[in-house]
């Protein structure tokens, strides 16, 4: 276990970080901007460091500013929280460079994942069902055209880098694919940097379903069931739910546990999101995310599970807890107010 984690992170998550490291009884360092240095994080925190102005590419993202301040405060640990650095690859490398722990996912697995391209390849040959669709980038020079048919129109074109519901352009017919490309490829670019799309198969009205698992990088791994984000606004998710109220057990148990077989056969370590659109009892994977995520208290909440003290011990080298209801993840219905788990804050 560490003796002392660093938070690169700022506000709500910062503080979810400092809640875990008091009660498993780790120091804790809150680094800051000048325009944060009164911030409830700072203020909590066991010790602070100011790491520069308040543009976040200058303090939050500002990697020899954060190694100093691991440097130091001797902190042998760093806890990234959400955004900012916590999907960055080679900042868990430089980290390792550095004789510190990045709390969370092997590098390897951060940047295979963070390429949706290579993220859909990896799930299919772990047996993960994935979307229909290109088997990589696709350019208007390529045969996008044959491949659109092959798949069948509507098509979806998805950028490779994408997130927050951008570079994704439907082309309903192949007459809108050529301009389709054209669109979502310089979005993408400007938003990303990487003009590379793929195609998917357009599901008509898919439900959007997240697998929650935790790993202890060792082959151990479970599925804590479903969070169901189908409420959403152009592509990004308003609300959470969980469980499902779309999914059966049975349904529940046979994604939960490909899930978890998957991670174990990754040797997968810490949390991690695996997301699927689920349409007419079919699972099709989209993408994977490696880090704590912002609704991870509706996990929290039904299945009684710590995940950000389970993502700090596993760090520390200890496996994952039994999965609750006895091996295939979460029961449903979910224990009431008052009964069963106790629901923690988050
Ligand atoms: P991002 O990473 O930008 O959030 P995702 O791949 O996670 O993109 O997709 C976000 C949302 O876009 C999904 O929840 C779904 O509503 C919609 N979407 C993505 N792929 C498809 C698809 N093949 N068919 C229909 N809708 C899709």
């Amino acid at each position: 276990m560490f003796d002392k984690i660093l938070i690169a992170n700022r506000g709500e998550i910062a503080l979810r970080v400092l809640r875990a490291c008091k009660e498993l009884g780790i120091a804790t360092v809150a680094v800051h901007s000048t325009a944060d240095a009164d911030a409830m994080h700072v203020r909590l925190a066991d010790e602070s460091v100011c790491i520069g102005p308040p543009a976040s590419k200058d303090s939050y993202l500002n990697v020899p500013a954060l190694l100093a301040a691991c440097e130091i405060t001797g902190a042998d640990a760093v806890h990234p929280g959400y955004g900012f650095l916590s999907e960055n690859a080679r900042f868990a490398e430089i980290l390792a460079e550095h004789n510190l722990h990045f709390i969370g996912p092997k590098a390897e697995h951060i940047r295979l994942m963070g390429d949706k391209i290579e993220a859909k390849r990896t799930a299919k040959r772990l047996g993960i069902p994935v979307v229909p669709g290109s088997e990589g980038a696709v350019g208007p020079e390529d045969d996008a055209m044959a491949i659109g048919q092959a798949i069948g129109f509507p098509v979806l074109v998805k950028a490779a880098s994408g997130g927050g519901g951008r570079g994704m352009k439907v082309a309903q017919t192949a007459d809108d694919l050529m301009l389709a490309l054209s669109t979502a490829g310089n979005e993408a670019k400007s938003a990303f940097g990487d003009a590379s799309v793929y195609l998917e198969k357009y599901l008509q009205k898919p439900r959007h379903i997240e697998i929650q698992v935790l790993g202890d990088g060792r082959g151990g791994a479970i599925h804590l069931g479903e969070r169901d984000c189908s409420l959403q606004r152009r592509h990004q998710k308003v609300w959470e739910e969980g469980p499902s109220p779309v999914l059966t057990a049975e349904a529940r148990a046979r994604i939960g546990g490909i899930c978890a077989k998957a991670m174990q056969d990754m040797q997968y370590l810490g949390v991690g999101t695996i997301e699927f659109l689920y349409e007419d009892g079919e699972f099709y994977f989209i993408e994977m995310n490696t880090r704590i995520q912002v609704e991870h208290p509706v996990t929290e909440m039904i299945t009684g599970i710590d995940l950000v003290l389970e993502q700090i011990r596993g760090g520390g080298g200890r496996p994952p807890p039994p999965p609750p209801g006895g091996g295939g993840g979460p029961r449903a219905p979910p224990p009431r107010r008052g009964q069963g788990a106790r629901p923690r804050r988050g």
